[in-house]
């Protein structure tokens, strides 16, 4: 059986590089229309989606609440009535606390958590007047086991979790599923300055012995947006090659 999202429209914000343009390649390939929308190079990764359905890229930030009312507008314009958001956009600022200023904390958490509220807020009122939808946040194993240096992103992705369950308790009458997906160590950009001796460290800890690729975590949220995951919400979804079991 393969999955096949066809006749779906899918947003996926941070869509332009990373894990972000491997889920919408990914939902494009299963046959979705796509929406990509970052802060920069949307409408470029976009373009990079040829050969079946439709794409569109629109920048925005998802940290601003108006930005996003009218990025959802102009994507549900272009592509139609979206059927599954993925909440992936996310950035980091690492500190230890001591080190950590104001702006660092309120940052992360402005994107990280309340950009996932904003996006998923304008979109979710359509899901439930056509009863159908499903919204995929990308938390991280952080968010689970806490981290040091990472205390901001941490209680970001854990507020995620904490999003993504409430929201399932409200949604999930209206035929709205809600998930998130935990990524352990991916390699992207997010990741790219990790020093070669702390990465080999990182890799020794991992049971599958590599840094995860972006594409493992996009078929974990493929999964999620498809018809095998018609009973499953609330749920955190942990990619992590076994790492923090
Ligand atoms: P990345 O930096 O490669 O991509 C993130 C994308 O989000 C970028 O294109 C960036 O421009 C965009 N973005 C940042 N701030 C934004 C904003 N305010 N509005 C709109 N777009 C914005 O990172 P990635 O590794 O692909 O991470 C994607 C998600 O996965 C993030 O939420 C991250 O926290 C999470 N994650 C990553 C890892 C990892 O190891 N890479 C692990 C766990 C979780």
């Amino acid at each position: 059986m393969t999955v096949d999202l066809s006749g779906k429209v899918a947003l996926v914000t941070g869509g332009a590089r990373g894990i972000g343009f491997s889920t919408g390649s990914l939902l494009y390939e299963a046959g979705a229309d796509v929406g990509l929308s970052d802060l920069q190079g949307a409408p470029e990764a976009a373009a990079q989606l040829t050969g079946k359905g439709k794409a569109f890229g629109v920048g925005g930030d998802v940290s601003d609440f108006k930005q996003v009312e009218e990025t959802v507008a102009a994507v549900e314009e272009a592509l139609g009535p979206i059927d599954i958001l993925v909440n992936n956009a996310g950035i980091t600022r690492d500190r230890l606390l001591m080190r950590m200023s104001e702006d660092d904390f309120d940052l992360v958490l402005k994107v990280n958590l309340k950009g996932v509220f904003n996006c998923t807020k304008h979109v979710a009122r359509g899901m439930m007047k056509r009863r159908s939808g499903r919204i995929v946040n990308i938390s991280s194993v952080v968010g689970i086991r806490g981290n040091a240096g990472q205390a901001n992103y941490s209680a970001s992705k854990a507020g995620v979790i904490g999003f993504t369950k409430s929201m399932a308790r409200e949604l999930g009458s209206r035929g709205v599923l809600v998930n998130a997906v935990a990524p352990g160590f991916v390699d992207t950009v997010l990741t790219k300055n990790l020093p070669d001796d702390v990465r080999k460290a990182l890799q020794e800890q991992i049971p599958l012995r590599r840094l995860g690729k972006p594409e493992d975590i996009a078929n974990a949220v493929l999964f999620l947006a498809s018809d095998l995951a018609s009973y499953i919400t609330g749920q955190v979804v942990v990619v992590d090659g076994g790492m923090a079991m």
